[in-house]
C-alpha cells in the first residue's frame, strides 16, 4: 500500500463491512475513536484502522483473511483483515477507567460513562493476551474516572505486577506531579502525555479547566526521566489550527525530544454542538507528515523505534518512519 493509498483510508476512516464479520472486530473504550466499531487491515507492511459504517464511501469484502475494499464500486486496495489482541494487533491496550470526569470536546468518553476494570480483571485480560502467543508488547491508557493521582496509582501498581512477562510497557494517563518518576520506577519503557492541540487558544477552547503549559513540562521531565525516542504526544488535526501552529506545534515538541503523533481528528456524535471537527484530507495529512518526519530527522528522533501504544501499531496515523517513502 502506497503513502498516498493510506493517508487516503485514514481520511475517509470509515468503511462498510458484511455482516458476519463484525462479530470479529473491536470497540474502542478510550480516546476520540470511544464507543465505535473498527477492524485492522494490512497491506503491504502498512496497517490502516477503520471505523465501521454502512454509510462508508468504503466497502470491504472479506474472504478467509484476504481483504478487498472498493471506492465507488472499483478496487482501491487489497490486502489481509488482521485480528486485534487487545485492542490493536500484537499488543494487550488495556483502559483502565473507561470514562473521564473531564470534558474534553473532540472526546466521546466523558458523555459514554463506561466502566471501571478492577485491578484482577486488568490482569486477568494481560495474562489472556499472553497466553496467546502474541503479545509483544502492554499498553496501559485511561480516562480519569475520579483523580488523576489515583489513575497514576493504579497504573503504578499494574506496571509492577506485569513486568513478569517482560514486553516491553507503555503507559499513557494524565500526568501529575509524580507520575513519571514513579512509572518509570515502576518499569514502564515508554510514555504518552498528550497535548491534543498546539494552538493555545484552541486548547483553552476544547480542553477547559486544564494547562498546556503543564503538560509540555511533564513532557519535558519524562524526555529527562525515559530518555529520547521514549516519550510521545497525541497531536489532533482538524480542530481549527493552522498549517503554521502544526508545523510550529511539531517543531516546539521535538525540540524537547518528545514524538508528536499527528492524529486526524473525527467528530463525535455525541458532541454535536459543542465543537466542529473537520477530518483532513490525505494531501494535508500527508504534508504534515512530511513535515513531521522533517523535524524528526533533524533533532535526530526516530518514530519507528516506538515499541508500545500507537507508533508501533500505525493503525490510526502515518508513521512518519514507517509509512513514508
Ligand atoms: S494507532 Fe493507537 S489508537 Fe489507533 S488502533 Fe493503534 S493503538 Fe489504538
Amino acid at each position: 500500500m502506497k503513502p498516498e493509498t493510506k493517508a487516503e483510508l485514514i481520511s475517509i476512516g470509515t468503511v462498510d463491512v458484511d455482516s458476519p464479520l463484525l462479530e470479529k472486530i473491536t470497540t474502542p473504550t478510550a480516546g476520540p475513536g470511544a464507543g465505535k466499531t473498527a477492524l485492522f487491515f494490512k497491506s503491504g507492511g502498512k496497517r490502516v484502522r477503520l471505523t465501521v459504517d454502512e454509510k462508508s464511501p468504503l466497502k470491504a469484502i472479506i474472504d478467509d483473511s484476504k481483504m478487498v475494499i472498493y471506492k465507488n464500486g472499483e478496487e482501491f486496495v487489497s490486502g489481509k483483515f488482521e485480528k486485534e489482541l487487545i485492542h490493536c494487533p500484537e499488543q494487550a491496550y488495556i483502559t483502565i477507567s473507561e470514562k473521564c470526569v473531564y470534558d474534553c470536546k473532540f472526546c466521546p468518553v466523558p458523555k459514554l460513562n463506561g466502566r471501571v476494570k478492577t485491578f484482577d480483571e486488568v490482569l486477568q485480560y494481560i495474562h489472556e493476551a499472553y497466553s496467546t502467543g502474541k503479545m509483544k508488547a502492554i499498553s496501559i491508557t485511561s480516562g480519569v474516572a475520579d483523580t488523576p493521582e489515583k489513575e497514576v496509582d493504579r497504573s503504578v501498581e499494574i506496571v509492577r505486577a506485569i513486568k513478569k512477562y517482560n514486553v516491553p510497557i507503555g503507559v499513557s494517563v494524565y500526568p501529575t506531579t509524580n507520575s513519571t518518576k514513579r512509572l518509570k520506577d515502576a518499569g514502564a519503557d515508554e510514555i504518552k502525555y498528550n497535548v491534543e492541540t498546539m494552538d493555545r487558544d484552541i486548547y483553552k477552547e476544547v480542553c477547559s479547566g486544564q494547562d498546556l503549559d503543564i503538560i509540555l513540562k511533564h513532557l519535558h521531565e519524562a524526555v529527562e526521566i525515559f530518555g529520547r525516542n521514549n516519550v510521545y504526544s497525541n497531536f489532533i488535526i482538524g480542530l481549527g489550527e493552522s498549517y503554521e501552529t502544526v508545523e510550529k506545534g511539531i517543531e516546539e515538541l521535538a525540540s524537547m525530544g518528545v514524538i508528536p503523533i499527528l492524529r486526524a481528528g473525527v467528530m463525535p456524535s455525541q458532541r454535536v454542538g459543542e465543537i466542529e471537527i473537520e477530518r483532513p484530507s490525505a494531501k494535508q495529512l500527508l504534508k504534515l507528515t512530511r513535515v513531521l518526519r522533517r523535524t524528526l530527522d533533524r533533532y535526530g528522533l526516530r518514530a519507528d523505534k516506538s515499541r508500545t501504544m500507537c507508533l508501533p501499531c500505525t493503525g490510526c496515523d502515518l508513521n512518519p518512519h514507517k509509512d513514508l517513502d
